[in-house]
């Protein structure tokens, strides 16, 4: 059978022990034993130039679990919901729960309160980490979903009220070192791979979004796997990726501290502060997201600045088109480019350029299979595709995770007997061993490299009293890469027109995060479905290549 095994050697993967453990106590691994202090590397805001060196994260960690457990409660399993924009406090308090058990679940910093008590009742969260700009949001959310007030605290800033982060570490330290709760271990006959350290969510094939449950041992495989092709230039670290997705929490939360890099966040997003940042630190290679590589090429900004000493770019989260590619090497032509390919259910990349294939004639395609992986490719009829020929790409490896929580079934649907997760992308692999990904069988939409469940916007939109039935399909987009649009047929009685178009558009703007907005309204006679009453995607998709235009 075609089943296509990775080229590169197997990596050496630990299955006794937690990412703390991995990252903060084991003499082989962990940079503290590795590095002296003076040459630890750390976590810095790019702006403010406050900077937490990896040894101060693990003792700033330690306080702070302890905290959590001796003053608040929490215990091993228990969620903690990380609600904010990137902040080097962000780390500190992801490591400080997987210290002791518990699972981090990320969430995006712009969500309303409706998203966010979702994400909250998901994942069962029982604390709740927030800014003191998204308090309102998460107060909201958390009363909706059942957390305790008393248990929201606050990652970055003061607000009277509540707790920070800062002072619950001061509370921890209290506790002097004889005080300090003990690092949860794996339990004796368990392997890493049975313990959720992470809940990340995605809409997986089909569906609303899901709590992803990530292993300890999915995050150590990930990163030994991706540090097997990293160059040793990697010293360096942009952190503009969000921190809840699964992009940001491996490349930028976990490989850095592996291989002693220095991680500069950016609060929030501007070109300006990117460019300063990358100019200030040298930053040699860049992990950006399409419509960030964009910019780059089209943003007049970047003209003011010398860029001579890029090495790379790096994408991924979403495709690149062959136009952008092309315009990117003239404008940066001494520079490669690489990309990684994969799912928050493979943690981050099945596949990804190793160094020798960073020519910009392998930019179009996501590289070869990881260490450790296999990959099949299924036709349409269920059977392995062969070399050059297309099919479903379905991964095998220790960073494909455990399933999603509280959902047998969509984690029967996705996950196979054999352990294959089953992507819902359509690619080829050649004989050199490169896949090219060429399609997306999946629901799912790519706005800006973050997924949106087109079935959360039907959901949304069937509600509205105009809209007797909906379809939301993705559209692309020359910036966001993909946006989403609805497909609406109207209630008996209402008369489509521009108006209830921009009606419509106006009312996801105003329930949901921005970048989940409807861009255009198509009015129909009717949403062609299966005789189970399924959305049928791809008849509407060739509907859409006919040309009809929307609101
Ligand atoms: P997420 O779970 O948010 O990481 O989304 C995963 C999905 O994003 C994949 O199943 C693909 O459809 C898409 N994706 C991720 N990386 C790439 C890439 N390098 N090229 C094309 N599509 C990608």
């Amino acid at each position: 059978m075609p089943q296509f095994a990775s080229l590169q050697p197997d990596i050496l993967l630990p299955r006794d022990i937690t990412t703390w453990e991995w990252l903060f106590e084991h003499p082989t691994y962990s940079p503290l034993h590795r590095y002296p202090q003076n040459e630890l590397g750390g976590f810095t805001d790019a702006i403010s130039k406050e900077r937490l060196s990896y040894l101060q994260v693990k003792e700033a960690a330690t306080h702070l679990s302890t905290a959590l457990v001796k003053n608040y409660g929490l215990q091993e399993g228990e969620t903690v919901s990380l609600f904010s924009a990137n902040t080097i406090w962000y780390p500190v308090a992801m490591h400080a729960t997987l210290r002791v058990g518990g699972k981090v679940s990320g969430a995006s910093p712009a969500y309303n309160v409706e998203e966010m008590s979702y994400a909250l009742q998901k994942a069962d969260a029982r604390f709740l980490m927030t800014h003191r700009d998204s308090m309102e949001v998460a107060i909201r959310s958390a009363e909706k979903a059942g957390v305790k007030r008393e248990h929201i605290f606050l990652l970055e800033g003061e607000l009277e009220g509540f707790k920070s982060v800062r002072t619950l570490i001061e509370e921890g330290r209290g506790f002097g070192e004889q005080g300090q709760v003990e690092y949860f271990r794996i339990p004796e006959g368990k392997t890493n791979f049975e313990v959720c350290g992470f809940l990340s969510f995605s809409s997986g094939t089909t569906g609303l979004p899901k709590a992803v449950m990530i292993a300890h041992q999915n995050v150590i495989a990930q990163c030994l796997q991706v540090m097997q092709i990293t160059p040793s230039d990697h010293k360096r670290v942009l952190a503009v990726l969000p921190s809840f997705h699964i992009t940001g929490l491996v490349h930028v939360l976990h490989l850095p501290l592996l291989i002693n890099a220095e991680v500069y966040f950016l609060p929030a997003f501007t070109m300006e502060a990117m460019l300063n940042t990358v100019v200030e630190y040298r930053i040699p290679e860049l992990l950006l997201v399409p419509p960030i590589v964009i910019r780059m090429i089209r943003d007049p900004i970047v003209d003011n600045y010398d860029l001579s000493f890029l090495k790379r770019f790096s994408s991924g989260a979403a495709p690149m088109s062959d136009e952008v590619l092309q315009l990117l090497q003239k404008k940066f032509p001494n520079t490669g480019f690489k990309q990684g390919y994969g799912m928050t259910e493979s943690c981050s990349c099945i596949t990804a350029h190793p160094p020798w294939f960073y020519d910009y004639k392998y930019a179009h395609t996501v590289g070869t299979v990881c260490a450790s992986t296999t990959v099949k490719i299924l036709k349409e009829d269920g059977s392995e595709a062969g070399i050059g020929e297309p099919g479903e790409i379905c991964a095998k490896g220790p960073q494909v995770v455990m399933g999603y929580l509280n959902n047998e079934s969509a984690t029967k649907e996705t996950f196979d007997e054999e352990g294959y997760l089953h992507t819902g992308d359509q690619g080829s692999i050649d004989a050199e061993g490169v896949i090219t990904i060429l399609d997306r069988i999946k629901e799912l939409i790519k706005v800006r490299g973050i997924g949106v469940a087109p079935a959360e916007l039907e959901d949304l939109l069937l509600g509205h009293p105009a809209i007797e039935d909906v379809a939301v399909l993705g559209i692309p987009d020359d910036y966001s890469g993909e946006v989403p649009k609805a497909y609406v047929v109207v209630k008996p009685g209402q008369t489509p027109s521009q108006e209830l178009g921009r009606e419509v558009l106006r009312y996801v703007r105003e329930n949901k995060v921005r970048y989940k907005a409807v861009k255009e309204v198509e009015f129909c006679e009717a949403v062609p479905k299966s005789a189970s009453g399924k959305i049928l995607r791809r008849v509407l998709r060739a509907q859409m290549r006919e040309g009809r235009r929307g609101v």
